[in-house]
Protein backbone atom coordinates (compact mmCIF):
# COMPACT_ATOMS: atom_id res chain seq x y z
CA UNK A 1 0.00 0.00 0.00
CA UNK A 2 1.20 3.46 -0.47
CA UNK A 3 -0.13 5.84 1.72
CA UNK A 4 0.25 9.76 0.89
CA UNK A 5 1.72 11.32 3.84
CA UNK A 6 0.05 14.80 3.49
CA UNK A 7 -3.31 13.70 2.88
CA UNK A 8 -3.65 11.54 6.03
CA UNK A 9 -1.18 12.73 8.34
CA UNK A 10 -3.50 14.91 10.67
CA UNK A 11 -6.84 13.43 9.59
CA UNK A 12 -7.80 12.17 12.85
CA UNK A 13 -6.96 12.39 16.26
CA UNK A 14 -4.50 10.12 16.65
CA UNK A 15 -2.54 11.55 13.72
CA UNK A 16 -2.97 15.16 15.02
CA UNK A 17 -1.59 13.98 18.66
CA UNK A 18 1.47 12.58 16.86
CA UNK A 19 1.79 15.62 14.53
CA UNK A 20 2.09 17.51 17.20
CA UNK A 21 4.50 15.33 18.97
CA UNK A 22 6.67 15.97 16.19
CA UNK A 23 6.25 19.13 15.84
CA UNK A 24 6.99 19.63 19.60
CA UNK A 25 10.07 17.51 19.38
CA UNK A 26 8.90 15.14 21.64
CA UNK A 27 10.09 11.52 21.63
CA UNK A 28 13.72 12.75 19.59
CA UNK A 29 11.28 13.14 16.50
CA UNK A 30 10.74 9.16 16.89
CA UNK A 31 7.45 7.35 16.42
CA UNK A 32 7.19 4.01 17.24
CA UNK A 33 3.67 2.02 17.86
CA UNK A 34 3.40 -1.61 18.29
CA UNK A 35 0.33 -4.53 17.28
CA UNK A 36 0.08 -6.61 20.68
CA UNK A 37 -2.34 -9.49 19.96
CA UNK A 38 -2.35 -11.92 22.45
CA UNK A 39 -1.94 -15.88 20.87
CA UNK A 40 -5.26 -16.92 21.69
CA UNK A 41 -7.35 -16.99 18.44
CA UNK A 42 -7.03 -16.28 14.83
CA UNK A 43 -6.95 -12.34 14.07
CA UNK A 44 -10.40 -10.82 12.85
CA UNK A 45 -11.61 -7.54 11.14
CA UNK A 46 -11.49 -5.79 14.28
CA UNK A 47 -7.79 -6.65 14.56
CA UNK A 48 -7.29 -5.35 11.38
CA UNK A 49 -8.52 -2.01 12.10
CA UNK A 50 -5.81 -1.80 15.18
CA UNK A 51 -3.03 -3.37 12.53
CA UNK A 52 -3.69 -0.70 9.61
CA UNK A 53 -3.88 2.07 12.57
CA UNK A 54 -0.80 1.07 14.15
CA UNK A 55 1.33 0.33 11.08
CA UNK A 56 0.16 2.94 9.13
CA UNK A 57 0.79 5.37 11.15
CA UNK A 58 4.21 4.43 11.86
CA UNK A 59 5.15 4.42 7.75
CA UNK A 60 3.43 7.52 7.58
CA UNK A 61 5.14 9.22 9.65
CA UNK A 62 8.70 7.69 9.09
CA UNK A 63 8.40 5.69 12.57
CA UNK A 64 8.58 1.84 13.30
CA UNK A 65 5.99 -0.42 14.35
CA UNK A 66 6.67 -3.51 16.36
CA UNK A 67 4.84 -6.81 16.08
CA UNK A 68 4.84 -8.60 19.87
CA UNK A 69 2.92 -11.63 20.32
CA UNK A 70 1.05 -10.28 24.27
CA UNK A 71 1.72 -14.14 25.44
CA UNK A 72 1.40 -13.40 29.15
CA UNK A 73 -1.36 -15.92 29.95
CA UNK A 74 0.21 -19.41 28.99
CA UNK A 75 -2.96 -21.72 29.62
CA UNK A 76 -5.17 -20.34 26.36
CA UNK A 77 -2.25 -19.54 24.25
CA UNK A 78 -0.72 -21.84 20.99
CA UNK A 79 2.07 -21.47 18.06
CA UNK A 80 -1.06 -22.19 16.21
CA UNK A 81 -2.31 -18.64 16.74
CA UNK A 82 1.52 -17.36 16.80
CA UNK A 83 1.69 -18.27 13.31
CA UNK A 84 -1.54 -17.72 11.63
CA UNK A 85 -1.46 -14.18 13.26
CA UNK A 86 2.29 -13.46 11.58
CA UNK A 87 0.71 -14.64 8.28
CA UNK A 88 -2.49 -12.17 8.04
CA UNK A 89 -0.27 -9.17 9.44
CA UNK A 90 1.80 -9.82 6.40
CA UNK A 91 -1.30 -10.75 3.93
CA UNK A 92 -2.96 -7.65 5.05
CA UNK A 93 0.37 -5.99 3.62
CA UNK A 94 2.21 -5.15 7.05
CA UNK A 95 5.93 -5.91 7.47
CA UNK A 96 7.49 -5.50 11.24
CA UNK A 97 10.96 -5.62 9.71
CA UNK A 98 13.17 -7.28 12.90
CA UNK A 99 10.64 -5.85 15.31
CA UNK A 100 9.11 -8.64 16.74
CA UNK A 101 8.90 -9.24 20.09
CA UNK A 102 7.55 -11.43 22.87
CA UNK A 103 6.23 -10.26 26.06
CA UNK A 104 7.54 -13.57 27.51
CA UNK A 105 10.84 -12.20 26.65
CA UNK A 106 10.27 -9.56 29.24
CA UNK A 107 9.55 -11.94 32.05
CA UNK A 108 12.72 -12.03 33.83
CA UNK A 109 12.34 -8.30 33.85
CA UNK A 110 9.58 -7.80 34.64
CA UNK A 111 10.02 -10.01 37.68
CA UNK A 112 12.86 -7.28 38.25
CA UNK A 113 10.24 -4.70 38.17
CA UNK A 114 8.21 -6.29 40.40
CA UNK A 115 10.92 -6.83 43.42
CA UNK A 116 11.81 -3.22 42.45
CA UNK A 117 8.20 -1.99 43.60
CA UNK A 118 8.20 -4.42 46.66
CA UNK A 119 11.79 -2.57 47.27
CA UNK A 120 9.86 0.69 47.32
CA UNK A 121 7.23 -0.04 49.17
CA UNK A 122 4.99 -0.04 46.58
CA UNK A 123 3.82 -3.85 45.95
CA UNK A 124 2.96 -6.77 48.71
CA UNK A 125 2.19 -10.05 48.78
CA UNK A 126 -1.66 -10.26 49.45
CA UNK A 127 -2.48 -14.13 51.25
CA UNK A 128 -6.95 -13.18 50.89
CA UNK A 129 -8.40 -15.71 48.90
CA UNK A 130 -10.02 -14.99 45.56
CA UNK A 131 -13.29 -14.26 47.25
CA UNK A 132 -11.96 -12.36 50.05
CA UNK A 133 -10.13 -10.14 47.76
CA UNK A 134 -13.86 -9.64 45.47
CA UNK A 135 -15.24 -8.62 48.89
CA UNK A 136 -12.26 -5.72 49.93
CA UNK A 137 -12.15 -4.33 46.61
CA UNK A 138 -15.48 -2.73 47.26
CA UNK A 139 -18.30 -1.52 44.43
CA UNK A 140 -18.21 1.38 42.05
CA UNK A 141 -20.34 3.30 44.53
CA UNK A 142 -18.68 1.99 47.63
CA UNK A 143 -14.87 2.00 48.49
CA UNK A 144 -12.32 -0.94 49.29
CA UNK A 145 -10.91 -1.95 52.24
CA UNK A 146 -7.31 -2.22 52.91
CA UNK A 147 -6.20 -6.49 53.43
CA UNK A 148 -4.56 -6.67 55.93
CA UNK A 149 -1.28 -8.16 54.41
CA UNK A 150 -1.02 -4.43 53.18
CA UNK A 151 1.26 -3.50 55.63
CA UNK A 152 3.64 -6.54 55.46
CA UNK A 153 7.62 -5.32 55.92
CA UNK A 154 9.41 -5.43 52.73
CA UNK A 155 11.72 -7.86 53.66
CA UNK A 156 8.13 -10.66 54.61
CA UNK A 157 7.26 -9.30 50.87
CA UNK A 158 10.45 -10.36 49.19
CA UNK A 159 10.74 -13.74 50.73
CA UNK A 160 7.56 -14.35 49.95
CA UNK A 161 7.43 -13.71 46.53
CA UNK A 162 10.51 -15.42 45.75
CA UNK A 163 8.72 -18.40 47.25
CA UNK A 164 6.01 -18.22 44.91
CA UNK A 165 8.30 -17.78 42.52
CA UNK A 166 10.17 -21.00 43.59
CA UNK A 167 7.15 -22.64 43.36
CA UNK A 168 6.43 -23.20 46.76
CA UNK A 169 2.76 -21.92 46.44
CA UNK A 170 -0.07 -23.19 45.35
CA UNK A 171 -1.92 -21.38 42.20
CA UNK A 172 -5.02 -19.05 44.15
CA UNK A 173 -3.10 -18.69 47.63
CA UNK A 174 -1.08 -15.74 47.37
CA UNK A 175 -1.07 -12.55 44.84
CA UNK A 176 1.47 -9.77 44.08
CA UNK A 177 -0.36 -6.57 44.41
CA UNK A 178 0.57 -2.76 43.62
CA UNK A 179 -0.33 -0.73 46.48
CA UNK A 180 -2.33 1.68 45.47
CA UNK A 181 -5.19 3.41 46.86
CA UNK A 182 -8.41 1.35 48.22
CA UNK A 183 -10.56 4.00 47.99
CA UNK A 184 -9.59 5.04 44.33
CA UNK A 185 -12.78 5.89 42.69
CA UNK A 186 -11.07 3.57 40.14
CA UNK A 187 -11.40 -0.12 40.61
CA UNK A 188 -8.38 -0.55 38.30
CA UNK A 189 -6.24 1.29 41.06
CA UNK A 190 -7.50 -0.61 44.33
CA UNK A 191 -4.41 -2.17 44.78
CA UNK A 192 -5.03 -4.48 41.36
CA UNK A 193 -2.51 -8.06 41.02
CA UNK A 194 0.22 -7.42 39.54
CA UNK A 195 1.72 -11.55 39.75
CA UNK A 196 -0.40 -14.53 39.93
CA UNK A 197 0.61 -18.05 40.31
CA UNK A 198 0.17 -20.23 37.90
CA UNK A 199 1.66 -24.08 36.97
CA UNK A 200 1.14 -24.28 33.30
CA UNK A 201 3.69 -24.81 30.57
CA UNK A 202 3.99 -21.34 28.23
CA UNK A 203 4.29 -22.39 24.69
CA UNK A 204 7.30 -20.59 24.88
CA UNK A 205 9.26 -20.38 28.21
CA UNK A 206 8.04 -23.77 29.16
CA UNK A 207 8.33 -24.49 32.90
CA UNK A 208 10.32 -21.75 33.58
CA UNK A 209 8.11 -19.79 35.35
CA UNK A 210 5.29 -20.76 37.80
CA UNK A 211 4.31 -17.12 38.23
CA UNK A 212 3.31 -14.70 35.63
CA UNK A 213 2.80 -11.15 35.15
CA UNK A 214 -0.75 -9.37 35.01
CA UNK A 215 -1.64 -8.09 31.92
CA UNK A 216 -1.51 -3.94 32.91
CA UNK A 217 1.33 -4.31 34.60
CA UNK A 218 2.85 -6.62 31.45
CA UNK A 219 1.57 -4.06 28.98
CA UNK A 220 3.28 -0.73 30.56
CA UNK A 221 6.81 -2.21 31.04
CA UNK A 222 6.86 -4.30 27.76
CA UNK A 223 5.77 -0.67 25.73
CA UNK A 224 8.40 1.00 27.87
CA UNK A 225 11.11 -1.72 27.12
CA UNK A 226 10.10 -1.52 23.52
CA UNK A 227 10.76 2.38 23.29
CA UNK A 228 7.13 2.47 22.13
CA UNK A 229 6.13 6.29 22.09
CA UNK A 230 2.48 6.07 21.45
CA UNK A 231 0.62 3.03 22.71
CA UNK A 232 -2.56 2.79 20.66
CA UNK A 233 -5.55 0.75 22.46
CA UNK A 234 -9.34 0.46 22.56
CA UNK A 235 -11.58 2.51 24.87
CA UNK A 236 -11.77 -0.27 27.66
CA UNK A 237 -8.89 0.61 28.26
CA UNK A 238 -9.78 4.47 28.98
CA UNK A 239 -10.02 3.19 32.93
CA UNK A 240 -6.63 1.11 32.94
CA UNK A 241 -4.36 4.20 31.59
CA UNK A 242 -4.01 5.59 35.25
CA UNK A 243 -2.32 2.27 36.08
CA UNK A 244 -0.57 2.28 32.80
CA UNK A 245 1.24 5.74 33.85
CA UNK A 246 1.17 3.95 37.55
CA UNK A 247 3.68 1.78 36.89
CA UNK A 248 5.78 3.26 34.61
CA UNK A 249 6.07 6.63 36.88
CA UNK A 250 6.54 4.85 40.73
CA UNK A 251 8.98 2.91 38.46
CA UNK A 252 10.69 6.02 37.28
CA UNK A 253 11.66 4.30 34.21
CA UNK A 254 13.86 6.40 31.54
CA UNK A 255 10.88 6.91 29.10
CA UNK A 256 6.86 6.87 29.27
CA UNK A 257 4.76 5.83 26.52
CA UNK A 258 1.77 7.45 26.02
CA UNK A 259 -1.37 5.30 25.83
CA UNK A 260 -4.03 6.88 23.55
CA UNK A 261 -7.72 4.84 23.47
CA UNK A 262 -9.57 4.90 20.42
CA UNK A 263 -13.28 3.01 19.28
CA UNK A 264 -12.76 -0.84 18.94
CA UNK A 265 -14.48 -2.00 15.47
CA UNK A 266 -17.86 -3.52 15.92
CA UNK A 267 -19.69 -4.67 12.84
CA UNK A 268 -23.30 -5.51 12.06
CA UNK A 269 -24.49 -9.34 12.10
CA UNK A 270 -21.49 -10.95 13.24
CA UNK A 271 -19.52 -11.13 16.85
CA UNK A 272 -15.78 -9.89 17.44
CA UNK A 273 -14.62 -11.39 20.80
CA UNK A 274 -12.52 -14.39 20.60
CA UNK A 275 -14.10 -16.39 23.15
CA UNK A 276 -17.10 -16.59 21.18
CA UNK A 277 -15.20 -17.25 17.75
CA UNK A 278 -13.46 -20.12 19.37
CA UNK A 279 -16.66 -21.26 20.56
CA UNK A 280 -18.29 -21.26 17.15
CA UNK A 281 -14.88 -23.32 15.79
CA UNK A 282 -15.37 -25.87 18.57
CA UNK A 283 -18.86 -26.06 18.60
CA UNK A 284 -18.45 -26.98 15.03
CA UNK A 285 -21.04 -24.16 14.23
CA UNK A 286 -18.73 -23.14 11.34
CA UNK A 287 -15.92 -25.01 9.40
CA UNK A 288 -13.29 -23.35 10.95
CA UNK A 289 -11.29 -20.55 11.82
CA UNK A 290 -11.40 -19.92 7.96
CA UNK A 291 -15.11 -20.38 7.26
CA UNK A 292 -16.13 -17.84 5.14
CA UNK A 293 -18.87 -16.66 7.20
CA UNK A 294 -16.61 -15.79 10.12
CA UNK A 295 -15.16 -12.09 10.51
CA UNK A 296 -11.77 -13.62 11.04
CA UNK A 297 -9.06 -12.71 8.22
CA UNK A 298 -8.92 -16.39 7.21
CA UNK A 299 -12.50 -16.42 6.84
CA UNK A 300 -12.48 -12.97 5.11
CA UNK A 301 -9.42 -14.24 2.64
CA UNK A 302 -11.87 -17.87 1.74
CA UNK A 303 -14.47 -15.50 1.26
CA UNK A 304 -12.47 -13.91 -1.64
CA UNK A 305 -12.16 -10.40 0.09
CA UNK A 306 -8.73 -8.76 -0.49
CA UNK A 307 -6.12 -7.02 1.73
CA UNK A 308 -6.63 -3.87 -0.25
CA UNK A 309 -10.28 -4.06 0.15
CA UNK A 310 -10.19 -4.25 4.21
CA UNK A 311 -7.68 -1.82 4.10
CA UNK A 312 -9.51 0.60 2.41
CA UNK A 313 -12.80 -0.24 4.78
CA UNK A 314 -10.57 0.36 7.75
CA UNK A 315 -9.90 3.84 5.86
CA UNK A 316 -13.42 4.51 5.24
CA UNK A 317 -14.47 4.08 9.00
CA UNK A 318 -11.77 6.16 10.53
CA UNK A 319 -11.27 6.37 13.79
CA UNK A 320 -13.69 7.74 16.98
CA UNK A 321 -13.67 8.05 20.44
CA UNK A 322 -16.63 6.58 20.93
CA UNK A 323 -17.81 2.89 20.08
CA UNK A 324 -20.54 2.57 17.37
CA UNK A 325 -21.74 -0.34 15.13
CA UNK A 326 -20.50 -0.45 12.02
CA UNK A 327 -22.76 -1.43 9.01
CA UNK A 328 -21.89 -4.83 7.12
CA UNK A 329 -22.68 -3.10 4.41
CA UNK A 330 -19.73 -0.68 4.88
CA UNK A 331 -17.56 -3.47 4.37
CA UNK A 332 -19.38 -4.83 1.32
CA UNK A 333 -19.22 -1.79 -0.39
CA UNK A 334 -15.08 -1.68 0.04
CA UNK A 335 -15.26 -5.61 -1.25
CA UNK A 336 -16.96 -4.66 -4.04
CA UNK A 337 -15.62 -1.85 -5.21
CA UNK A 338 -12.22 -3.19 -5.08
CA UNK A 339 -13.47 -6.21 -6.99
CA UNK A 340 -15.18 -4.49 -9.93
CA UNK A 341 -12.09 -3.46 -10.69
CA UNK A 342 -10.00 -7.02 -10.10
CA UNK A 343 -12.31 -9.24 -11.09
CA UNK A 344 -12.78 -11.06 -14.61
CA UNK A 345 -15.88 -11.48 -15.68
CA UNK A 346 -17.00 -15.04 -16.92
CA UNK A 347 -20.62 -16.59 -17.23
CA UNK A 348 -22.03 -19.40 -14.72
CA UNK A 349 -25.73 -20.74 -14.75
CA UNK A 350 -26.39 -21.98 -10.52
CA UNK A 351 -29.70 -23.61 -11.25
CA UNK A 352 -29.64 -24.59 -14.17
CA UNK A 353 -32.65 -24.84 -16.88
CA UNK A 354 -31.46 -26.49 -20.38
CA UNK A 355 -32.61 -24.28 -23.45
CA UNK A 356 -32.34 -25.93 -26.94
CA UNK A 357 -32.04 -24.05 -30.23
CA UNK A 358 -33.97 -25.77 -32.61
CA UNK A 359 -33.13 -24.18 -36.00
CA UNK A 360 -29.48 -24.02 -34.39
CA UNK A 361 -27.36 -26.59 -37.01
CA UNK A 362 -26.02 -29.49 -34.88
CA UNK A 363 -22.97 -30.06 -33.65
CA UNK A 364 -22.41 -26.37 -34.72
CA UNK A 365 -19.71 -24.47 -32.11
CA UNK A 366 -19.28 -20.86 -32.39
CA UNK A 367 -16.58 -18.97 -30.51
CA UNK A 368 -18.18 -15.79 -29.36
CA UNK A 369 -16.01 -13.02 -28.25
CA UNK A 370 -16.29 -11.74 -24.39
CA UNK A 371 -15.01 -9.00 -22.50
CA UNK A 372 -13.29 -9.46 -19.58
CA UNK A 373 -14.03 -6.74 -17.72
CA UNK A 374 -15.55 -3.76 -18.88
CA UNK A 375 -14.28 -1.42 -16.04
CA UNK A 376 -10.54 -2.23 -17.65
CA UNK A 377 -9.81 -2.91 -21.43
CA UNK A 378 -6.57 -4.07 -21.11
CA UNK A 379 -7.97 -7.48 -19.35
CA UNK A 380 -8.64 -7.86 -22.83
CA UNK A 381 -11.32 -10.27 -23.92
CA UNK A 382 -11.81 -14.58 -23.86
CA UNK A 383 -14.23 -16.82 -26.48
CA UNK A 384 -17.09 -18.51 -25.11
CA UNK A 385 -18.43 -21.82 -26.94
CA UNK A 386 -21.75 -21.37 -28.41
CA UNK A 387 -23.94 -24.38 -29.44
CA UNK A 388 -27.24 -25.26 -29.79
CA UNK A 389 -27.91 -26.53 -26.54
CA UNK A 390 -27.59 -24.39 -23.56
CA UNK A 391 -28.07 -24.14 -19.87
CA UNK A 392 -29.80 -20.82 -18.50
CA UNK A 393 -30.74 -19.31 -15.11
CA UNK A 394 -33.83 -20.89 -13.91
CA UNK A 395 -35.13 -17.74 -12.44
CA UNK A 396 -34.60 -16.24 -16.22
CA UNK A 397 -37.94 -18.01 -17.56
CA UNK A 398 -41.59 -17.66 -16.41
CA UNK A 399 -44.17 -19.49 -17.75
CA UNK A 400 -46.48 -17.17 -16.85
CA UNK A 401 -44.74 -13.88 -16.02
CA UNK A 402 -46.06 -11.23 -13.93
CA UNK A 403 -46.37 -7.82 -15.26
CA UNK A 404 -42.66 -6.36 -15.02
CA UNK A 405 -40.91 -9.13 -15.66
CA UNK A 406 -39.09 -8.97 -19.20
CA UNK A 407 -36.91 -11.83 -19.24
CA UNK A 408 -37.64 -15.64 -21.21
CA UNK A 409 -41.56 -16.02 -21.30
CA UNK A 410 -43.26 -18.52 -24.14
CA UNK A 411 -43.24 -16.08 -27.20
CA UNK A 412 -40.73 -13.51 -25.94
CA UNK A 413 -37.34 -12.95 -26.93
CA UNK A 414 -34.16 -11.93 -25.04
CA UNK A 415 -30.63 -11.34 -25.61
CA UNK A 416 -28.22 -14.12 -24.44
CA UNK A 417 -25.25 -12.11 -23.22
CA UNK A 418 -22.16 -11.99 -26.47
CA UNK A 419 -24.46 -14.82 -28.24
CA UNK A 420 -27.86 -14.24 -30.19
CA UNK A 421 -31.10 -12.97 -29.61
CA UNK A 422 -33.49 -15.99 -28.90
CA UNK A 423 -37.12 -16.65 -28.79
CA UNK A 424 -39.15 -18.88 -27.03
CA UNK A 425 -41.20 -21.50 -28.96
CA UNK A 426 -42.50 -24.03 -26.27
CA UNK A 427 -41.54 -25.71 -22.70
CA UNK A 428 -40.77 -29.70 -22.40
CA UNK A 429 -42.36 -30.32 -18.70
CA UNK A 430 -41.75 -33.05 -16.61
CA UNK A 431 -44.40 -35.44 -15.26
CA UNK A 432 -45.12 -33.42 -12.29
CA UNK A 433 -45.82 -30.08 -14.49
CA UNK A 434 -42.69 -28.94 -14.36
CA UNK A 435 -41.00 -27.00 -16.69
CA UNK A 436 -37.85 -28.72 -17.36
CA UNK A 437 -36.68 -28.03 -20.83
CA UNK A 438 -37.17 -24.84 -22.89
CA UNK A 439 -37.50 -24.55 -27.18
CA UNK A 440 -36.28 -21.34 -29.02
CA UNK A 441 -35.38 -20.45 -31.92
CA UNK A 442 -32.59 -17.85 -32.88
CA UNK A 443 -32.23 -15.12 -35.15
CA UNK A 444 -28.68 -15.46 -37.45
CA UNK A 445 -28.57 -11.86 -38.22
CA UNK A 446 -27.90 -11.22 -34.64
CA UNK A 447 -24.84 -12.29 -34.10
CA UNK A 448 -22.85 -11.07 -30.42
CA UNK A 449 -26.31 -9.99 -29.12
CA UNK A 450 -26.40 -7.14 -31.90
CA UNK A 451 -29.72 -6.07 -33.61
CA UNK A 452 -28.87 -5.01 -36.83
CA UNK A 453 -32.67 -3.74 -37.55
CA UNK A 454 -32.57 -1.90 -34.14
CA UNK A 455 -35.47 -3.79 -32.52
CA UNK A 456 -35.39 -3.40 -28.91
CA UNK A 457 -35.25 -6.73 -26.57
CA UNK A 458 -35.59 -5.54 -22.68
CA UNK A 459 -33.58 -8.54 -21.12
CA UNK A 460 -30.12 -9.58 -21.80
CA UNK A 461 -29.24 -13.08 -20.38
CA UNK A 462 -26.33 -15.29 -19.54
CA UNK A 463 -26.06 -18.67 -20.45
CA UNK A 464 -23.70 -21.46 -21.16
CA UNK A 465 -23.16 -24.42 -23.66
CA UNK A 466 -24.17 -27.66 -22.81
CA UNK A 467 -21.78 -29.41 -24.01
CA UNK A 468 -19.06 -27.31 -22.86
CA UNK A 469 -19.25 -25.61 -19.16
CA UNK A 470 -17.83 -27.50 -16.73
CA UNK A 471 -19.25 -28.72 -13.60
CA UNK A 472 -19.02 -27.24 -10.42
CA UNK A 473 -20.15 -26.28 -6.78
CA UNK A 474 -20.78 -23.06 -5.74
CA UNK A 475 -21.98 -21.93 -1.75
CA UNK A 476 -23.38 -18.96 -1.21
CA UNK A 477 -22.89 -17.06 2.19
CA UNK A 478 -25.65 -15.11 3.85
CA UNK A 479 -24.60 -13.29 7.13
CA UNK A 480 -23.80 -15.68 9.57
CA UNK A 481 -26.36 -13.69 12.63
CA UNK A 482 -30.06 -12.72 11.72
CA UNK A 483 -29.55 -10.40 14.83
CA UNK A 484 -27.84 -6.93 13.85
CA UNK A 485 -25.58 -7.21 16.98
CA UNK A 486 -25.58 -10.71 18.53
CA UNK A 487 -23.31 -10.37 20.77
CA UNK A 488 -25.40 -7.96 22.87
CA UNK A 489 -26.96 -10.90 24.37
CA UNK A 490 -29.77 -8.72 25.43
CA UNK A 491 -32.67 -10.32 27.77
CA UNK A 492 -30.40 -13.08 28.81
CA UNK A 493 -30.49 -14.57 25.16
CA UNK A 494 -27.14 -15.83 24.45
CA UNK A 495 -25.52 -14.89 20.87
CA UNK A 496 -25.63 -18.43 19.39
CA UNK A 497 -29.16 -18.20 19.39
CA UNK A 498 -29.25 -15.52 16.65
CA UNK A 499 -27.02 -17.77 14.06
CA UNK A 500 -28.37 -17.35 11.07
CA UNK A 501 -30.16 -20.83 10.09
CA UNK A 502 -29.67 -20.40 6.66
CA UNK A 503 -25.84 -18.53 6.36
CA UNK A 504 -24.90 -21.14 4.21
CA UNK A 505 -26.42 -22.82 1.13
CA UNK A 506 -24.58 -24.96 -1.21
CA UNK A 507 -25.54 -25.54 -4.66
CA UNK A 508 -24.11 -28.69 -5.62
CA UNK A 509 -24.96 -28.64 -10.00
CA UNK A 510 -23.68 -25.56 -11.06
CA UNK A 511 -21.83 -24.92 -14.40
CA UNK A 512 -18.90 -22.76 -15.52
CA UNK A 513 -17.86 -21.36 -18.38
CA UNK A 514 -15.22 -24.06 -20.18
CA UNK A 515 -12.65 -20.23 -19.63
CA UNK A 516 -12.63 -21.76 -15.46
CA UNK A 517 -11.66 -25.33 -16.49
CA UNK A 518 -8.33 -24.75 -14.28
CA UNK A 519 -8.96 -21.92 -12.54
CA UNK A 520 -6.50 -21.50 -9.51
CA UNK A 521 -7.36 -21.38 -5.67
CA UNK A 522 -8.15 -17.75 -4.77
CA UNK A 523 -9.03 -16.66 -8.43
CA UNK A 524 -11.84 -13.86 -8.00
CA UNK A 525 -13.98 -13.71 -10.17
CA UNK A 526 -17.63 -11.50 -11.13
CA UNK A 527 -20.40 -14.50 -12.48
CA UNK A 528 -22.01 -12.44 -14.28
CA UNK A 529 -25.68 -10.81 -13.23
CA UNK A 530 -24.81 -12.75 -9.91
CA UNK A 531 -22.27 -11.21 -8.09
CA UNK A 532 -18.22 -12.03 -7.12
CA UNK A 533 -16.95 -15.33 -6.51
CA UNK A 534 -13.58 -16.78 -5.76
CA UNK A 535 -12.30 -20.38 -6.50
CA UNK A 536 -12.13 -22.06 -2.64
CA UNK A 537 -8.71 -23.49 -1.87
CA UNK A 538 -10.41 -27.37 -1.72
CA UNK A 539 -11.23 -26.81 -5.59
CA UNK A 540 -9.80 -29.11 -7.80
CA UNK A 541 -9.81 -29.52 -11.46
CA UNK A 542 -12.25 -32.36 -11.57
CA UNK A 543 -14.88 -30.58 -8.85
CA UNK A 544 -14.73 -26.75 -9.22
CA UNK A 545 -15.74 -24.89 -6.06
CA UNK A 546 -16.53 -21.65 -5.47
CA UNK A 547 -17.28 -19.17 -2.84
CA UNK A 548 -19.60 -16.46 -3.11
CA UNK A 549 -17.69 -13.32 -2.06
CA UNK A 550 -20.69 -10.71 -2.32
CA UNK A 551 -23.46 -9.76 -4.40
CA UNK A 552 -23.39 -7.32 -7.03
CA UNK A 553 -26.26 -4.89 -6.03
CA UNK A 554 -25.04 -1.65 -7.04
CA UNK A 555 -23.30 -2.92 -10.32
CA UNK A 556 -26.39 -4.66 -11.41
CA UNK A 557 -28.66 -1.34 -10.52
CA UNK A 558 -26.14 0.54 -13.31
CA UNK A 559 -26.47 -2.22 -15.81
CA UNK A 560 -30.67 -2.07 -15.01
CA UNK A 561 -30.33 1.78 -15.89
CA UNK A 562 -28.51 1.38 -18.73
CA UNK A 563 -31.94 -0.53 -19.69
CA UNK A 564 -29.26 -3.63 -20.66
CA UNK A 565 -30.86 -5.97 -18.16
CA UNK A 566 -34.69 -5.81 -16.68
P1 LIG B 1 -10.78 -10.31 22.91
O1 LIG B 1 -11.26 -9.37 23.95
O2 LIG B 1 -11.84 -10.83 22.01
O3 LIG B 1 -9.86 -11.40 23.42
P2 LIG B 1 -8.62 -8.58 22.45
O4 LIG B 1 -8.88 -7.16 22.22
O5 LIG B 1 -8.18 -8.97 23.80
O6 LIG B 1 -9.87 -9.42 21.97
P3 LIG B 1 -6.00 -8.91 21.42
O7 LIG B 1 -5.37 -10.04 20.73
O8 LIG B 1 -5.51 -8.58 22.77
O9 LIG B 1 -7.58 -9.15 21.42
O10 LIG B 1 -5.94 -7.63 20.49
C1 LIG B 1 -4.75 -7.13 19.94
C2 LIG B 1 -4.94 -5.70 19.58
O11 LIG B 1 -6.03 -5.54 18.68
C3 LIG B 1 -5.27 -4.86 20.80
O12 LIG B 1 -4.47 -3.68 20.75
C4 LIG B 1 -6.72 -4.55 20.66
O13 LIG B 1 -7.01 -3.30 21.19
C5 LIG B 1 -6.93 -4.58 19.15
N1 LIG B 1 -8.29 -4.99 18.85
C6 LIG B 1 -8.91 -6.13 19.20
N2 LIG B 1 -10.18 -6.14 18.81
C7 LIG B 1 -10.40 -4.96 18.17
C8 LIG B 1 -11.53 -4.36 17.53
N3 LIG B 1 -12.70 -4.98 17.48
N4 LIG B 1 -11.37 -3.13 16.99
C9 LIG B 1 -10.17 -2.51 17.03
N5 LIG B 1 -9.08 -3.02 17.63
C10 LIG B 1 -9.18 -4.23 18.19
MG1 LIG C 1 -6.46 -8.69 24.87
Amino acid sequence: MTTNVAATAGSDFIREIITNDLKAGKNGGRVVTRFPPEPNGYLHIGHAKSICLNFGVAREFGGVCHLRFDDTNPAKEDVEYVDAIMEFVHWLGFDWGDKLFYASDYFAKLHDFAVELIKRGKAYVCSLTPDEMRAYRGTLTEPGKDSPYRSRSVEENLQLFAEMRAGKHEEGTHVLRAKIDMASPNLNLRDPAIYRIKKAEHHRTGDTWCIYPMYDFAHALSDMIEGITHSLCTLEFEDHRPLYDWCLETLETPCHPQQIEFARLNLSYTVMSKRKLLELVEGGYVSGWDDPRMPTLAGLRRRGVTPEAIRDFCQRIGMAKRDSLVDMGMLEYSVRDDLNHRAARVMAVLRPLKLVIENYPEGQVEEMDAVNNPEDPSMGSRKVPFARELYIEQDDFREDPPKKFFRLSPGREVRLRYGYLVTCTGVVKNEKGEVVELRCTYDPATRGGNTPDGRKVKATIHWVSAAHARPAEVRLYDRLFNHENPGLEKDGKDYKTHLNPSSLETLPQCWVEPSLAGAAAGSRLQFERLGYFCVDPLSTADKLVFNRTVTLKDTWTKLEQRGEVD
